[in-house]
């Protein structure tokens, strides 16, 4: 059966799948759930350093390869791999990520070998995750939408007509380092007042441990504090949500999009967050056109199917490259080359910076 492989590499664990051939993952005009043929996890194993990490990934890619030719009767037809930090798509490099070590991995070169001449599209995690969200997660049918996930940091991907806007140098959609409070509190990208400072799930465990006097709780207790209404979680909630309804505002008066998709860790609490979040964008909004803001539906698995969708975008971009009417996978075809620029500097972002993705990074051959 027709696989690709996807493969979500995360500061703690990978996430890996076997995924079929799919409408909504080739591009078809009725998206349906993607078909997972074989899921795997493993620990990323950071502690060991960059290189045993790398050497991680290749190796789970081999085996998934492996995997597929004896379980699904043939190898895989392309790879998709999305990793955190600063990621040169067009390239294939992982340019950098804090949390991992690494520092400019020519990561695409290094799997197509592994996995004889497979193609390879790489792609940054957030963005990753957004193109799933977009196509077969919360945004399906949505043209314009913004995913926003509120986790260790916050980052953004916007989606434009099925495709993630990279920017110009791979930065857009970095929407925690808007300056929400100026003069505020440090953040480790230079500016103070930055809004993963304020409204991601870190920031309002610190303001939780802090307010309630208990350094073990988390921004999931706190919002259980707000459901049985207690007044320090409460002002802390409204600090996160008044500085996170800021930011979005700043975002959709630039970029107006359909649909505000919030995930991550302190989506978790549901509506807890989304009816207030909702009336302090409503309040603030003047002639804006408000979006619809609705939680994420994929949780974490959405960078591993986002990983999916790369890889069958590259065995489609192949196909047209080769001017051919149906897909091939033939490594001697080049594809199209992706339409990101690469980001030359790794300016030292906190922990979960997002940059560079596309859905249309080119292949490699062995
Ligand atoms: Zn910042």
């Amino acid at each position: 059966m027709r696989h690709v492989i996807a493969l979500d590499v995360g500061g703690t664990g990978m996430k890996a799948a076997l995924v079929g051939a799919d409408t909504a993952l080739s591009g078809g005009t009725d998206p349906g759930p993607p078909k997972l043929l074989h899921e795997a996890r493993r620990p990323t194993g950071r502690e060991r350093g960059p290189e045993a990490v790398v050497e991680s990934i290749l190796a789970f890619a081999e085996d998934l390869l492996a995997y597929g030719e004896e379980h699904l009767g043939e190898s895989a037809v392309a790879a998709g791999v999305a990793v955190p930090g600063i990621v040169d798509a067009e390239n294939g490099i992982a340019a950098y990520a804090a949390n991992l070590g690494w520092r400019d991995v020519p990561m695409r070169r290094l799997l197509s070998e592994r996995l004889h001449g497979v193609p390879v599209a790489l792609g940054h995690d957030v963005r990753t995750g957004g193109l799933a969200e977009g196509r077969v997660g919360a945004g399906r049918g949505a043209d314009r939408f913004l995913f926003v996930p509120l986790g260790t940091g916050i980052a953004g991907a916007i989606g434009i007509d099925g495709r993630v806007e990279p920017g110009a140098h791979g930065f857009a959609g970095e929407i925690g380092h808007i300056v929400v409070r100026p003069g505020g509190v440090a953040c480790p990208c230079g500016q103070r007042g930055c809004l993963e400072r304020l409204a991601s799930a870190s920031a309002v465990t610190l303001a939780w441990a802090e307010a309630s006097g208990d350094p073990d709780a988390d921004a999931a207790d706190c919002a259980k504090a707000v459901e049985s209404g207690d007044p320090r979680a409460l002002a802390v909630w409204r600090n996160a949500v008044e500085a996170l309804a800021d930011g979005l505002v700043t975002a959709l008066t630039l970029l107006d999009p359909r649909m505000l998709i919030i995930g991550g860790g302190l989506a978790e609490a549901g509506e807890t967050l989304f009816v207030p979040l909702r009336a302090a964008v409503e309040e603030r909004v003047t002639f804006q056109k408000l979006p619809e803001i609705v939680p994420a539906a994929l949780g974490d698995t959405a960078g591993c199917l986002g990983a999916g969708l790369l890889a069958w975008d590259l065995v489609a971009e192949t196909a047209r490259a080769a001017g051919s009417g149906g897909p091939s996978a033939d490594p001697d075809h080049d594809t199209a080359p992706g339409t990101d620029a690469a980001p030359h500097t790794a300016p030292s972002l906190s922990p979960s910076p997002g940059s560079d993705s596309a859905p249309d990074s080119s292949e490699v051959t062995a």
